[in-house]
């Protein structure tokens, strides 16, 4: 099983500018949902991901909470980098 993650959107779901806390809403281009959560000091750090439960997890198929989304953290969180996504997140 080789589940590939693919972001397509990147929104802010909230934020504290003083303590550099951000919260994203990710969405891949299966239709799954994540909630991130960034530290921005001293530069941009992902501390937690989790699948928000609108559809079954991707990975195993559960609709309740599950830690698969962890394993691809990284590969996200890259992703999120590369595109870029906090410049054009933020601007909203
Ligand atoms: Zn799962």
């Amino acid at each position: 099983m080789s589940y590939r993650p693919n972001v397509e959107n990147v929104t802010k779901a909230g934020s504290n500018d003083k303590e550099g806390l951000y919260e994203f809403i990710v969405k891949l281009a299966d239709g799954t949902e994540c909630r991130v959560f960034y530290h921005r000091f001293p530069e941009w750090r992902l501390t937690n991901i989790s699948r928000l439960q609108k559809t079954p997890c991707p990975v195993c198929r559960k609709d309740f909470i599950c830690k698969c989304m962890d394993s691809f953290a990284g590969d996200i969180g890259r992703q999120v980098e590369d595109g870029q996504w906090f410049d054009k997140a933020l601007a909203e």
